[in-house]
């Protein structure tokens, strides 16, 4: 039996990277009052005139229509310590992140935080992510899990914390590697499940567990890997104590291996030129997070100089530092921080990363980012603007980037209407 339905919107989408500070992109390809073909998963047509009776349909006329927003970092036990006050990044996992994480040692804690988690995405308009659980297997698999209910398409590894950790969220690197390669044999490639090694950060990681992780990624190089990179200036002296041979912070990965196509570095705010070309030549790339950059001070990420070296940059909300699930709300974030560095990101620039860019940059741009028949139906139904002072500014907006440039900075997860997976409706307002 086929599975299939139409749905009609303004489909918004891309069709190539734009360029830096081009409100008028050629890449942008807008398509109002148009209907999605969609059967057994996938799309499979776009159209304006209305399908024939066999199509069920689902009419968003004056909605817009956008691929599924893609995070790129985030981590799921951090819903408990979303919005903690006062504290850089050191002192933050100290003080609120590593008690939380803790608790999922409990397999039960575990299941419930995935489930809360993967839901709260979905209602935030995120139909993909890269995911931090913790340390514990457990916590894992209960992502896997969720995730494989869902039929959501996650990336995600147990983390690797051997040291510089408290009691109850440390491994070692026997059993951590014993737990990656049944977690792996277990879930990578299942569904649309993929597994990245799990590196927190190189201060909680002994040169051992590293070497460990590099040999994993080298054995089966379909594997993502996953860390945190030059988010805090006192992390990034930390790191040059600990690893005096290292020629930097990112360099510390470099020489263990763990840079290759399929890497994704949380932050690199304090990069400079040597490391950007390192992260190109590997084609790993920067997952941005300008909310939690801004929250805990870690400073603003330069994302010319990453587009000038030619290294990826994606967009994640990594909460708990960050502080709003809504990538929306993280890409008016983006711009904000552009503009400090007296830097302008258009719409589209900040779109594209969030959605077809992220998926080419994971290897994934087969698969999702775009509204192109063959791809699998992750989407989602916005409303173009949500309250008075949005619907005012719709109303005067003049031209296609300065009403999309005003929903993504007005808009937030108040204007999704539904979250599309797989060709199935995961999220309705
Ligand atoms: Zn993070």
């Amino acid at each position: 039996m086929t599975e299939r339905f139409a749905i009609r919107g303004d489909l918004l989408d891309f069709t190539a990277e734009p360029a830096w500070g081009d409100t008028e992109s050629p890449a942008v390809r807008f398509r109002p009052r148009r209907w999605l073909l969609i059967e057994d998963g996938r799309i499979v047509g776009v159209q304006a005139e209305e399908p024939g009776a066999d199509w069920p349909r689902e009419d968003h006329a004056g909605r817009l229509i956008l691929p599924g927003f893609i995070d790129t970092h985030v981590h799921s036990p951090q819903l408990d310590v979303i919005a903690s006050y006062g504290s850089e990044l050191l002192d933050w996992l100290n003080t609120y992140t590593f008690p939380a994480e803790r608790r999922y040692a409990d397999p039960a804690v575990a299941a419930r935080g995935a489930a809360l988690f993967l839901d709260a995405l979905l209602a935030h308009g995120t139909t993909a992510a890269v995911v931090f659980p913790t340390v514990h297997k457990v916590s894992a698999e209960a992502l896997f899990a969720a995730a494989a209910e869902r039929g959501m398409r996650l990336i995600a590894g147990k983390v690797l914390m051997d040291r510089h950790a408290p009691d109850g969220l440390r491994d070692d690197v026997v059993q951590a590697e014993a737990d990656c390669r049944e977690l792996i044999a277990r879930w990578h490639g299942r569904d649309r499940l993929a597994y990245a090694v799990t590196v927190r950060f190189a201060p909680t990681s002994t040169p051992a567990q590293l070497a460990m992780a590099g040999r994993l990624c080298a054995e089966d190089p379909t594997l993502y890997m996953q860390t945190h990179v030059a988010e805090n200036r006192d992390e990034v002296r930390w790191v040059h104590e600990l690893f005096p041979e290292a020629r930097s912070y990112l360099d510390v990965y470099a020489r263990a291996g763990l840079l290759h196509a399929r890497s994704v570095l949380a932050h690199g705010i304090w990069l400079d030129d040597t490391d950007r070309d390192v992260l190109r030549e590997a084609g790993a790339q920067i997952a941005h997070s300008p909310s939690s950059n801004l929250f805990l001070g870690s400073g603003l990420f330069d994302w010319r100089a990453a587009e000038a070296a030619g290294a990826a940059v994606s967009l994640a909300s990594d909460v708990g530092g960050g502080t709003s699930l809504s990538m929306l709300r993280t890409l008016a974030d983006a711009y904000k921080v552009q503009a400090m560095s007296h830097q302008r990101l258009t719409a589209w620039k900040a779109l594209h990363a969030a959605t077809r860019g992220a998926a080419q940059a994971l290897s994934l741009g087969d698969e999702i980012g775009t509204l192109e028949p063959g791809q699998v139906a992750d989407l989602c139904v916005w409303d173009w603007a949500c309250g008075p002072v949005a619907e005012r500014r719709m109303e005067v907006a003049r031209g296609l980037h300065e009403k999309v440039f005003a929903w993504l900075t007005l808009g937030d997860e108040r204007c999704l209407v539904t979250s599309i997976v797989n060709g199935v409706a995961r999220y309705r307002r």
